[in-house]
């Protein structure tokens, strides 16, 4: 059986795929619609949770776009919400960034243009373009008006400069407690667009900032500091997802009002994948309520969980690629990522024989205390990867799945009276079962032909139907085997009955442990993060909680490609 088999669709495109983005970019470089200026993009994560796949995708754009243009990237952190932030998110997304292969030229913060933001505020407040509101929060939401109904001026809309001047700099100074005014741009609010109804640009906010400590009390909203943010940069390119679409003209505002250098939004699809989500908001309720060990929980799609599950900087950019950018959001069958991930390690994997839920195997007419060692391909998929030696002996451990002592039709591989091949070894046919107390096959019993060494077909051209993998029981080193299934027992973990969350659709089968596992043992001194194919089973990486001597694995992913078949039944 070959297991390694490249998929058909494995080969990468040799033209890039249409791209609307790329196209802008093109037009605009073409036009020289920024003079003589690089394309400049930036990743502008809020630090208040791991990055996830979602994430990788805006990654991609905004790295891989600047760089297919000579371009540059910037990571800003959008740090203006001092409440949620932690430098342990900073962290983590500095080295998720560089793991998936990117560099930034400009590492900056938000929060670094605090100054520069204020005295922009002062700018418009001075030009009657923004005011001091004295309206509680609620105040501001009830009078905001419908999609359908106009909103309501505020009373204190027409203050007199001075005044605005005065309460706002009286804000900032920290004369007011938490929300008890805010600066508001003033737009128009019978606008269709919600978001230009009087926006609040700056609320009063008494917190620590994780860079910026006690300097500030008031805070610029997402809004007022983004696209000033990318303005101040120069970014010419700022992508960012659909839901901002509506956003775009309330950035396109600051800007003109205040004559700053025309960074212009772009939006694109948001990345959701089947049976997982994508919010850091609700992975972090799963870290909260300990529903996974952590951030990188090899279940959770952050990129630390996948990266510690053994997923690739490489399969993750192929997939961001494939699934490309639209101006329609959709969902992605988490297949597919799973396509990229096996297609990835296919080619670069080194291959072992590990047997998970093992079943002892004797080969009666093998002489006792004899061994000897057959030569395995590291990588049939890399020549240059060269071979390995794997030690044989009369006592061996094959799959428990593997035998059946009474087998059903179909069924062809080991069963009592039957022959066959074990990989890179010898034939072999069951003689007799030894069973335990409890009636459980303890024990398959066989005899070998020498005639097939190495796994070669006998002289006499004798076929077999099966091909098993094994691990010979005196050379075998013991691990613990991690399989994982999908976190989410519905394609839409959102999908739920009245009165309950997501968490109610969280597979309670997502982890099995499996003990005991053995192991050929070439992969004894493997470290964290190497990674396998184990023959016949799928891929899987060394975790982060192995130690000499106590190996543990992570499934990647099983063998099995359900996107491949997807593609082939589409096509
Ligand atoms: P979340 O909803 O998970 O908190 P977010 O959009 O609030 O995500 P940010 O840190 O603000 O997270 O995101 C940084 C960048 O990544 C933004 O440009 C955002 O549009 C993009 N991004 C976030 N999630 C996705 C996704 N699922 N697909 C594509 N891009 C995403
Ligand atoms: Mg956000």
């Amino acid at each position: 059986m070959n297991t390694s088999k490249p998929s058909a669709e494995s080969k990468e495109p040799a033209e890039p795929r249409p791209n609307f983005i790329r196209d802008i970019m093109v037009e605009d470089l073409k036009a020289k619609k920024y003079g003589d200026a690089v394309l400049q993009t930036r990743f502008p994560p809020e630090p208040n949770g791991y990055l996830h796949i979602g994430h990788a995708k805006a990654i991609c754009l905004d790295f891989g776009l600047a760089d297919e243009f000579g371009g540059r990237t910037n990571l800003r952190f959008d740090d203006t919400n001092p409440e949620k932030e932690e430098t342990e998110y900073v962290d983590s997304i500095m080295a998720d960034v560089k793991w998936l292969g990117f560099h930034w030229e400009g590492l900056f913060y938000a929060s670094d243009y605090f100054d520069q933001l204020y005295q922009w505020a002062l700018q418009l407040i001075r030009a009657g373009k923004a005011f001091v509101c004295d309206l509680s929060a609620d105040e501001v939401r009830r009078t905001r008006g419908t999609l359908t109904e106009p909103g309501q001026n505020s009373p204190y809309r027409d203050r007199p400069v001075e005044e605005n001047l005065n309460l706002f700099e009286r804000m900032r100074a920290g004369e007011f407690p938490d929300g008890a005014r805010t600066l508001r741009a003033k737009i128009d609010m019978s606008s269709p667009n919600m978001n230009m109804r009087d926006p609040v640009m700056y609320r009063i906010v008494h917190a620590s900032h994780h860079r910026t400590g006690d300097q500030w009390c008031i805070y610029p909203t997402y809004d007022y500091a983004h696209g000033q943010s990318d303005s101040i940069e120069r970014v010419t390119h700022s992508m960012c997802t659909l839901e901002f679409a509506d956003h775009q003209p309330l950035y396109r505002w600051y800007i003109e009002q205040l004559g700053i250098f025309p960074s212009q939004q772009i939006e694109f699809d948001r990345l959701n994948l089947t049976y997982t989500l994508l919010s850091k908001r609700k992975l972090l309720q799963l870290v909260n309520e300990k529903r996974v060990s952590g951030w990188d929980d090899p279940r959770m799609p952050t990129l630390c969980g996948i990266r510690r599950r053994g997923y690739t900087p490489e399969a993750i950019r192929n997939f961001c690629a494939a699934v490309g950018v639209s101006r329609t959001n959709g969902t992605t069958d988490i297949a597919m990522l799973e396509h990229f991930v096996r297609e990835d390690l296919n080619r670069r994997a080194p291959r072992a024989m590990a047997v998970l839920r093992p079943l002892k195997l004797v080969i009666d007419n093998y002489p006792e205390g004899q061994s000897e060692e057959f030569e395995a391909q590291v990588n049939p998929e890399d020549p240059a990867a060269g071979t390995r030696q794997v030690p044989f002996s009369r006592v061996l451990y094959i799959e428990q799945e593997d035998f059946r002592e009474e087998p059903p039709k179909g069924f062809f591989r080991l069963s009592p009276g039957r022959e066959v091949r074990l990989r890179a070894g010898y034939f072999v046919t069951c003689s007799s079962v030894v069973k335990n107390a409890k009636g459980e096959i303890s024990e398959v019993h066989c005899t070998y032909d020498p005639a097939t060494r190495g796994g070669n077909n006998p002289p006499d051209g004798r076929k077999v139907k099966a091909t098993l993998h094994w691990v010979s029981a005196a050379h075998a080193v013991e691990a613990e085997v991690r399989l994982y299934d999908k976190l989410f027992t519905k394609p839409d973990p959102n999908q739920v009955e009245e009165g309950q969350d997501f968490t109610a659709n969280l597979n309670p089968d997502s982890l099995e442990v499996l003990t005991g596992c053995k192991l050929e043992p070439s992969l004894a001194a493997a470290t964290a993060g190497a990674r396998y194919q184990f023959e016949r089973l799928g891929y899987f990486c060394v975790d982060s909680d192995s130690r000499p001597g106590k190996l543990v694995f992570n499934r990647t992913v099983a063998l099995k490609d359900t996107w491949a078949k997807i593609q082939k039944a589409g096509s």
